[in-house]
């Protein structure tokens, strides 16, 4: 037994399944997680002392690789003056005026500890703001677990809300509708009827949490159409894309401006960290300025914003962009030569530093319904073989991958190799 195994037994015992987020668990592709010891630039070094080359860089927030040195840095220099006061600090100044340099439609900014809360306090805010019940979510789309937005589209069309989990009642549920990604009729069929009781759209400019599906041309821009007909809130959920898609993250990449949105991952720079962003006519209905109430014990803490910031900082450097946008192509382009050479039917989606890879005949997938068709067979069988050569992916066939600065051309090259021999043993 692997020290991993071992420890995973362990794990089971005290913690439910073993994790403290449910994807960890490798419930997707199947067999024991990896654990992880440490991590530094583009690898992560498990249990067992097994090196990995790793494209889930923590789920997004490793843009600049493991150990970055300067976050590093700023992170300890900040924990030595105080962990914490509960009092407004300077750095959260700087964060706030970094955020809106890099995200220019965020006029004012409220940071909080994690996506989820960003979330849903950006939807709360935009059901204050707009004196509306219902809000409009998209099938495949994930904006953290607050009950409003854990709710499962029903297929086809238009479907009133039905919770994905128990413990949400219906009550809550039905207030959210949720349509198709991608597709710009379902939200006009939708606001057709119900239009002046939505609050808000929320999406995921990239969606990311079905694999990767970039916006096809005119969906994001149609959303903004719609939401100013009908004096709704637009929410670009940026957690994921934010500094990803593009610096100024899915936005500037697709140039649609949204009202608020949210962030996470990147701007804690590896510390838990999100926060809520946009005009400041709506910003400025949330408490202590307006009557929308939130609040955080640790809410811009000094430590996770010193991080944070630090991380922000270097994403300026001359060329980072156009290096992770390299890289990535290296690696879609090299892994579907290789595909294609193998026989075995596969297509990428890029957007920036996220990517995706699907195992499908299909030419491109735009779409969750293409995403949950996929041979999910011939993902796990890659994955464990991609696994085992000391390549960390993520282990779900519905996640996106994630490229880092810290990533260098043989990083890819090495992947590469792994791949052949994955699809090698795929069609063999
Ligand atoms: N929104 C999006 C788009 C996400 O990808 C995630 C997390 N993967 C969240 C919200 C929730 O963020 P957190 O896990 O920090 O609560």
């Amino acid at each position: 037994m692997s020290r991993s195994e071992q420890l995973f037994t362990q794990a089971q015992i005290s913690i439910p399944g073993g994790v403290n987020s449910p994807v960890r668990a490798f419930n997707g592709v199947g067999g024991s997680p990896i654990f992880i010891e440490r991590a530094d630039g583009a690898y992560m070094f498990d249990a067992d002392g097994q090196r990995y080359i790793d494209y889930v860089g923590s789920w997004g927030p490793m843009i600049l690789g493991h150990n970055n040195q300067v976050v590093l840095d700023a992170t300890i220099t900040a924990a030595q003056r105080g962990l914490s006061f509960g009092t407004p600090t300077e750095v959260e100044i700087t964060m706030a005026e970094k955020i809106r340099e890099l995200v220019p439609s965020i006029e004012k900014v409220r940071m909080v500890n994690s996506g989820t809360e960003a979330t849903m306090t950006a939807i709360r805010l935009a059901r204050g703001y707009t004196g509306r019940d219902k809000i409009l979510k998209f099938e495949g789309n994930y904006h953290g677990h607050a009950d409003a937005l854990l709710v499962k589209a029903g297929s086809g069309a238009l479907t009133l809300g039905v919770p994905n989990s128990p413990g949400i009642p219906e009550d809550f549920a039905k207030h959210t509708l949720t349509v198709e990604y991608n597709n710009i009729d379902s939200v006009k069929d939708i606001f057709a009827q119900y239009g002046d009781q939505i609050a808000c759209i929320i999406v995921e400019p990239v969606a990311g949490n079905m694999n990767c599906i970039p916006p096809v041309p005119g969906f994001l821009e149609g959303l903004r159409t719609i939401c100013d007909d009908y004096s709704s809130v637009l929410i670009f959920d940026e957690v994921m894309s934010g500094f990803r898609a593009a610096p100024g993250g899915a936005q500037e990449r697709y140039n649609v401006t949204p009202d608020l949105t949210t962030l996470g991952k990147v701007i804690g720079g590896g510390m838990p960290v999100g926060a809520f962003g946009g005009k400041k006519e709506v910003m400025d209905h949330i408490a202590p300025t307006g009557p929308v109430y939130q609040a955080g014990t640790l809410s811009g803490n000094p430590v996770a914003m010193s991080a944070g910031l630090a991380a922000l900082s270097q994403l300026s450097q001359e060329g980072l962009y156009e290096q992770l946008y390299a890289r990535v192509d290296q690696l879609l382009d090299g892994m579907q030569q290789l595909a294609d050479e193998a026989g075995i039917p596969f297509t990428t989606n890029r957007a920036g530093s996220m990517f995706g890879f699907f195992f499908t005949k299909e030419k491109q997938v735009t779409s969750y319904k293409q995403a949950t068709e996929c041979n999910m067979e011939h993902f796990k069988a890659f994955y464990h073989s991609m696994l085992k050569q000391g390549v960390y992916l993520a282990p779900s066939a519905f996640e996106g991958g994630f490229m880092s600065a810290a990533h260098s051309e043989q990083d890819i090259e090495d992947t590469l190799a792994a791949a052949k021999i994955a699809f090698s043993e795929l069609s063999a």
